[in-house]
């Protein structure tokens, strides 16, 4: 019997995979080729708020987890797939300036922003408040690593929509189309929500919009950060985004998201630019921006791995490793993971 039955490939259902791989557990992966947000994703790999000059939640743990993760993965695969990049954090105002020096100054922060203004133009690129440097920063080129562990284990992968009346559940594990697991994972992204074993209500998923432009003139060694992202993705080309919607959950762009993305991009960048792609993606994120990991309370070796609607680069590899700990020492997850920190007043 393998260890794990696991549905999905985006980055969650990677991270939980390299684990069992590392620890000799066994597996088994369905997915739908190209299907979830992480193929969508920027890929940016970096702990700080820019928005607020602050640290995310738990933000240093994930990161120095992530950053060796990655490491150690590259050194199996013979190929990076995490590449270095500052980030320019380019200031809306001066008043920027104070914020930014004293959050430079603070324990966590200080490894990660350069404490000096930059005000030296930096072309084609409008500062007239200047910026700041953000360090030790990426960007994962997620459908390379995808598209490298698939070929990796391709006997390990059923390319298909995952067929719920096919699987039986059994007392020492589950049974689906003859292969038989001890347990069963799901990494299912927003899609979660059409799983009927689980109910996830504080999965809300918020609708990102974003542009794949083409710039020759662009410069391609930093991510820049205005109010959107202009991410270089080799070949004189970028990731521009992204939008922000609690409410639509359709896959559709629509023209006001390109608007609202253009407007800024205009704004930020003088060199002409071609768009050639504009699409849409339901980020997993959960009411409280928290991840989450669920075990089924009914059948205890079924579990969803879930809520990395942001910064899943760098929570996967951490949340995989303590689900997979969890499992292997018959030992309760944090509650600060789990359904549980919502009061069930709230889960009605
Ligand atoms: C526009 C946008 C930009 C983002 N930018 C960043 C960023 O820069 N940095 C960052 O860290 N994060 C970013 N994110 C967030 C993050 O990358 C993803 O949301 C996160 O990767 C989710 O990963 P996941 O594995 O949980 O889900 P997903 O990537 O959605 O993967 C779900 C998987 O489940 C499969 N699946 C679902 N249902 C079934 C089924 N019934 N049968 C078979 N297969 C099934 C899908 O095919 C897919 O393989 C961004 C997200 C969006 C939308």
């Amino acid at each position: 019997m393998l260890h794990s039955l696991i549905v999905g490939f985006g980055l969650a259902g990677m991270a939980y995979a390299e684990h069992l791989q590392r620890n000799g557990d066994s597996y088994r992966v369905i997915y739908q080729a190209g299907g979830g947000s992480s193929l969508q994703a920027a890929g940016i790999f970096n702990p700080t708020i820019l928005k607020r000059y602050t640290m995310a939640w738990k933000g240093l743990s994930f990161y120095e987890e992530a950053v060796h993760f990655y490491d150690e993965q590259a050194k199996r695969l013979g190929n990076t797939y995490l590449q270095p990049y500052p980030i320019l954090k380019v200031f809306a105002q001066t008043a920027d300036h104070n914020l930014w020096l004293s959050a430079a100054g603070t324990s966590g922060l200080e490894k990660f922003l350069d404490p000096k203004i930059y005000q030296d133009p930096i072309l084609p690129v409008h500062t007239p408040a200047g910026y700041g440097k953000v360090l030790h920063m990426g960007r994962l080129d997620i459908s390379g690593l995808q598209k490298h562990l698939i070929q990796e284990h391709a006997e390990a992968f059923y390319t298909e929509n995952f067929d719920f009346d096919a699987l039986q559940i059994l007392d020492s594990g589950v049974e689906y189309k003859g292969i038989r697991a001890r347990n069963l994972v799901f990494c299912q992204g927003f899609q979660m929500h059409q799983n009927p074993l689980f109910d996830l209500e504080p999965l809300r998923g918020c609708k990102g919009e974003f542009l794949i432009v083409e710039a020759p003139k662009w410069p391609e060694n930093y991510i820049l950060k205005s109010n959107i992202f202009v991410v270089p993705l080799g070949n004189h080309r970028f990731w521009v985004g992204a939008t922000f919607d609690w409410k639509d959950k359709t896959l559709k762009p629509t023209p006001e998201g390109r608007k609202w993305l253009e407007d800024r991009l205009q704004r930020l960048l003088k060199a002409s630019y071609t768009v050639v792609d504009h699409q849409a993606q339901i980020r997993p994120t959960v009411k409280d921006r928290r991840p989450l990991l669920v075990q089924h309370p009914q059948y205890s070796h079924i579990y969803a791995l879930n809520g990395l609607g942001t910064r899943g680069v760098l929570m996967a590899p951490y949340l995989s490793r303590i689900l997979l700990e969890s499992i292997n020492q018959n030992t309760p997850l944090d509650p600060a993971f789990t359904l549980q920190r919502f009061n069930e007043n709230e889960l009605c």
